[in-house]
């Protein structure tokens, strides 16, 4: 076992702190008030190789492997806390990686290139008005005609929607490609956000407010077979594969999010006094910085352990997909509540003024909420799969 960094991936990290401290910190606010990722941060982040940061070289990408792209989400995590920049950053690292997987030449060189580069962007479209849940049982449906797939239905919560207008770019999308109800009869396609018969709308949300969520409505929309990831009737675990790293990045984004906000709870304890004598003093505060830094710490390995898992799988077969689903799951599972634990209490400590937008830390719950209720996966799924993996898969609830 060797927990140390390679010291390659000390200086990424340290080279992404120091751009993020210096270019993304001192914008967060802007970014949540205006709803938007400036273009000029984008750029940014595309010439440090932080865009698409698994995309390989051939694509034009910088080929950072799962760890290097987890070490990346915290970082982008801690300096803009909430969560708008992490998403951009972590869906693109997270479905470019599963479309250089999947994908055939023709449709990675046509996408990846322009979002190294920050000229479009990538998503993931699954969930639907009926759940996102029981994907499974998604009704989007395609329909091969001739050599292309004809999509129609409907996918709401999706994120970046309006930054693919903006920028170019599209979503991965699962849709039934037999009807049915079971897992093996979908497929999964990249979808061009101008793709003919497309029309979306925009969900108001409460935080992350720098990353648009919307509606996607697909009527008689023509996808050519070239933009079909991997075999058909294999969407579901191409998916599967995707949220298993997806989850490693948002599970890093919040433990992100939670130190930096523990950081700041710990210098503010230190100088602000009560009863003559600074917070720090009271053990009622100390405990909570012991127990909330030890729960933090004890996520993050969680989540390193699963980044490391799989790079081993990709490129030695070490490990089965079930292994990283479990571990991966652990980290989603506990990520996002124990970085709120950590938002909640540090608004305690900085009182009143913490309600307020002078502090950053209203725009970290706001954003971290969004992961508590289930942006990449809900997190009774993520105890689903737990309990699948120790328990054996008869005792799913939902097998008959
Ligand atoms: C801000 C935001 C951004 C998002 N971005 C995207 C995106 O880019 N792409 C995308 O495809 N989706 C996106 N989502 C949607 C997200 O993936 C879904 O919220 C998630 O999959 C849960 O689906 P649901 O909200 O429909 O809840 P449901 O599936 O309806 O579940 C509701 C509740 O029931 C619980 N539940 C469900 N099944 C079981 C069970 N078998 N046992 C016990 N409890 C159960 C869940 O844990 C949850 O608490 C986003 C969501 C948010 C909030």
């Amino acid at each position: 076992m060797d927990f140390n960094l390679t010291s390659e991936q000390q200086l990424f990290q340290k080279t992404v702190r120091q751009f993020c401290d210096e270019n993304l910190a001192p914008r967060s606010r802007e970014i949540d008030t205006n709803m938007c990722i400036p273009d000029d941060l984008l750029k940014g982040m595309a010439d440090m190789g932080l865009l698409g940061l698994t995309i390989p070289e051939k694509y034009g990408g910088p080929g950072g492997d799962v760890t290097m792209a987890t070490l990346g989400a915290m970082e982008i995590g801690r300096a803009d806390i909430s969560m708008a920049t992490a998403v951009f950053y972590l869906l693109e690292a997270g479905w470019s990686f599963i479309l250089a997987k999947y994908g055939g030449e023709e449709v990675c060189n046509e996408v990846l290139p322009k979002v190294a580069a920050g000229e479009a962007f990538l998503g993931v479209s699954t969930t639907e008005p009926g759940g996102g849940s029981d994907i499974a049982n998604v009704k989007t449906t395609a329909r091969k005609e001739g050599d292309q797939w004809i999509l129609n239905g409907e996918k709401t919560f999706i994120s970046g929607v309006n930054e693919a207008i903006r920028l170019g770019g599209g979503h991965l999308t699962v849709a039934r490609t037999a009807p049915g109800r079971t897992h093996r009869d979908m497929g999964f396609f990249y979808v061009p956000i101008d793709a003919p018969g497309i029309t979306t709308g925009k969900l108001e949300n409460m935080g992350r407010m720098g990353i648009s969520t919307c509606w996607i409505k697909f009527d008689e929309t023509p996808i050519p077979q070239k933009y079909m990831l991997g075999d058909e009737g294999k969407g579901f675990y191409h998916l599967m594969d995707g949220f298993n790293t997806a989850r490693i990045f948002v599970a890093a984004a919040c433990i992100g999010c939670g130190e930096r906000v523990l950081d700041m709870g710990m210098e503010y304890v230190k100088q602000r006094e009560a009863f003559g004598v600074p917070l720090a003093k009271f053990e009622g505060v100390q405990f909570k910085v012991a127990e909330l830094y030890a729960k933090l710490e004890m996520v993050k390995w969680q989540i390193l352990k699963g980044a490391w898992m799989t790079d081993e799988h990709n490129a030695n077969g070490m490990f089965t997909m079930n292994d990283i689903a479990k571990c991966v799951a652990i980290g989603k599972l506990y990520a996002p509540e124990y970085s709120f634990d950590i938002v909640k209490e540090v608004m305690q400590w900085y009182g009143a003024g913490s309600y307020t937008t002078e502090y950053d830390l209203e725009m970290g719950m706001r954003g971290i909420m969004s992961y508590l209720v289930g942006a990449e996966g809900a997190l009774n799924i993520m105890r689903i799969i737990l309990a699948r993996e120790l328990l054996g898969k008869d005792f799913l609830p939902y097998k008959k």
